[in-house]
């Protein structure tokens, strides 16, 4: 995604221009069914068993977690299979996406709000 398209100066637009460019973010929503909020971080661990191999530093993994959030600023940690990592990673951007053009097409209405064109 080009940083200069986002730099478009809504206010510098016309109503038509507001109103087909909304229509152009709409047609880009993709399927919502396979929304999944939230961020992957990689971790390895420590099993704890004595004499293993990660007491001496030599960690397990990295696995695949989602870290979601939570009320309060809190985040959680999903463990994610890793058959499952791909899917999770596409669903991830997939989310990423939709809350992108959700806030532009936001954006867009909220200027015709402000001119008194929303509809
Ligand atoms: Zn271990």
């Amino acid at each position: 995604m080009s940083t200069h398209k986002n730099e478009v100066v809504l206010s510098e637009l016309s109503v038509r221009q507001l109103r087909a460019r909304r229509r152009r973010l709409v047609a880009r929503l993709p399927d919502v069914g396979g929304y999944l909020a939230g961020s992957l971080v990689e971790q390895s661990r420590r099993c704890g068993k004595s004499g293993c191999r990660c007491a001496g530093g030599e960690l397990h993994g990295p696995y695949v977690y989602l870290s979601v959030g939570r009320a309060a600023g809190r985040r959680s940690l999903f463990y994610v299979p890793q058959t499952l990592a791909a899917l999770v990673r596409r669903r991830v951007a997939l989310t990423a996406s939709v809350q992108q053009l959700l806030a532009d097409i936001s954006a867009i209405n909220l200027e015709l709000l402000a001119r008194r064109e929303l509809e």
